[in-house]
C-alpha cells in the first residue's frame, strides 16, 4: 500500500483540531487516489490521513462514533487496529462467477478475472499488476470478525441482509452475556469424543462459569471415538447392538462436576442443544433455574413442557446471527437413538 506524501489539494486534508464531530458513517481513507471515494455520495464525510497511526489516534478519540476504512491494507496495519476493542474487521465476499458477472464490464475474459482474483486473495503475482502492496485476503482470515456474503440478485436483499446483521450493534464487538456462555458451550462441544454428536454445556451462577461439560464415555473407559460405546458406534443400518448407551451427554458431565450445593437456586445452564428427557430431569432435579440453548433437539416440546411444569425457564439463543463462531450442524449428524 502506498500512502501519498502530498494529498491531493481537490480533497482538503481533514484537521484534527477541527472538532466537526460527525455521528453517521465516514469514511476514513489513506489514500484518496485508490479509495472508492468516488463512489461515495456528497452526504458522505471522507477524512483523509497520512498515516496508519494517525488514523488510529483520531478513532482511538472518538471511539463512540462510527467510521469506515478500506484502506488498511497489509497485515501490519490491520493488527495495529484490532487489538482496540471498538475495530470490526468485516470480510465481504461473493461467488466467484457472480463477481465476475458484476464486473465483466472491466474483464476481457474469465481467465483474467480469475488471475486478478488469485492476486488479490492469495498473492499469486499477476501479469497485469506484478507483487502486492498489500496483504492477501487470505492471510488476513484469521483476523476477521463478521463475514458477509453476497450472492444476492438485487441490492435491495442485500440492504435488508444488511439491516438484520446490523453492524452497528455493540454486540458485534463485545458479546452479551448469552452468546458469550454459548460460545463457550460451543466450544466445549468440540471436546467431545461421542460419535453421535457434539453437545458442549456451560453451567452459570452469577455470569461465572462453575462447570463445563461435554458428551463422552465416563472417565477411565475408552472414549466412544475409540469404541468405548457400542451403541454409539453402530452402523446406521445396524440397530442390533443390545447395548445401552455409555456416554455421559455434556449436560449431565455439567450437573456432575457442579453438584447441588454450588448449583444453588438461580444457576442458568447454557446448552449447545437442547437438553434430551434424561437431562431435563436431571436438570429440574439439581434446581436449575434457567436453561439457554440453542440448536434443537428432536424432544423439544416434550423438554419444555416438563421444563415449564418445573418452573425453569427455557428459551433459545442462536449466537451465531451476531457471532463469528461456528456450530456443528445438526442436520450432518445421524439420528440414532436419545444418546447425544
Ligand atoms: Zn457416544
Ligand atoms: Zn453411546
Ligand atoms: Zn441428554
Amino acid at each position: 500500500m502506498s500512502i501519498p506524501d502530498d494529498i491531493s489539494e481537490t480533497t482538503p486534508r481533514f484537521d484534527l483540531n477541527d472538532q466537526p464531530l460527525v455521528n453517521h458513517l465516514s469514511f476514513l481513507s489513506l489514500s484518496p487516489l485508490q479509495s472508492p471515494a468516488s463512489t461515495l455520495t456528497r452526504t458522505d464525510t471522507q477524512l483523509y490521513f497520512e498515516s496508519p497511526n494517525e488514523m488510529l489516534d483520531f478513532v482511538t478519540k472518538r471511539w463512540q462514533e462510527n467510521f469506515v476504512t478500506s484502506d488498511l491494507q497489509t497485515r501490519e496495519h490491520v493488527e495495529l487496529f484490532i487489538k482496540r476493542p471498538f475495530f470490526l474487521l468485516v470480510h465481504v465476499d461473493a461467488p466467484l462467477y457472480e463477481r465476475f458477472q458484476r464486473s465483466n464490464k472491466y474483464h476481457a475474459s474469465l481467465e483474467d478475472f480469475v488471475q486478478e482474483d488469485d492476486h488479490i486473495v492469495f498473492g499469486r503475482p499477476s501479469e497485469r499488476q506484478g507483487l502486492s502492496q498489500f496483504s492477501p485476503l487470505h492471510d488476513l482470515r484469521d483476523l476477521v470478525n463478521v463475514q458477509i456474503t453476497n450472492p444476492f440478485k438485487t441490492i435491495l436483499e442485500l440492504e435488508s441482509y444488511l439491516e438484520e446483521l446490523n453492524l452497528l450493534d455493540a454486540s458485534h464487538l463485545r458479546p452479551g452475556w448469552d452468546a458469550y456462555f454459548m460460545t463457550l458451550a460451543c466450544l466445549a462441544s468440540r471436546r467431545s469424543n461421542c460419535m453421535k454428536r457434539r453437545v458442549g454445556a456451560v453451567l452459570v451462577r452469577n455470569n461465572r462459569v462453575i462447570a463445563t461439560g461435554y458428551n463422552g464415555t465416563p472417565r477411565g473407559l475408552l472414549n466412544c471415538n475409540e469404541g468405548g460405546c457400542p451403541h454409539c458406534n453402530q452402523s446406521v443400518s445396524s440397530f442390533n447392538v443390545p447395548w445401552e448407551c455409555v456416554c455421559l451427554h455434556a449436560e449431565e458431565n455439567a450437573l456432575l462436576e457442579a453438584g447441588r450445593e454450588r448449583i444453588g437456586s438461580a444457576a442458568v445452564l447454557y446448552c449447545n442443544t437442547c437438553p434430551c428427557l434424561k437431562c431435563t430431569i436431571k436438570v429440574i432435579q439439581t434446581g436449575v433455574k434457567t436453561v439457554v440453548y440453542n440448536l434443537s433437539y428432536k424432544m423439544d416440546d416434550a423438554s419444555a413442557s416438563l421444563f415449564k411444569q418445573a418452573g425453569v425457564e427455557l428459551r433459545r439463543f442462536d449466537p451465531t446471527k451476531k457471532f463469528n463462531i461456528s456450530v456443528p450442524d445438526p442436520s450432518l449428524v445421524p439420528e440414532l437413538g436419545l444418546a447425544n
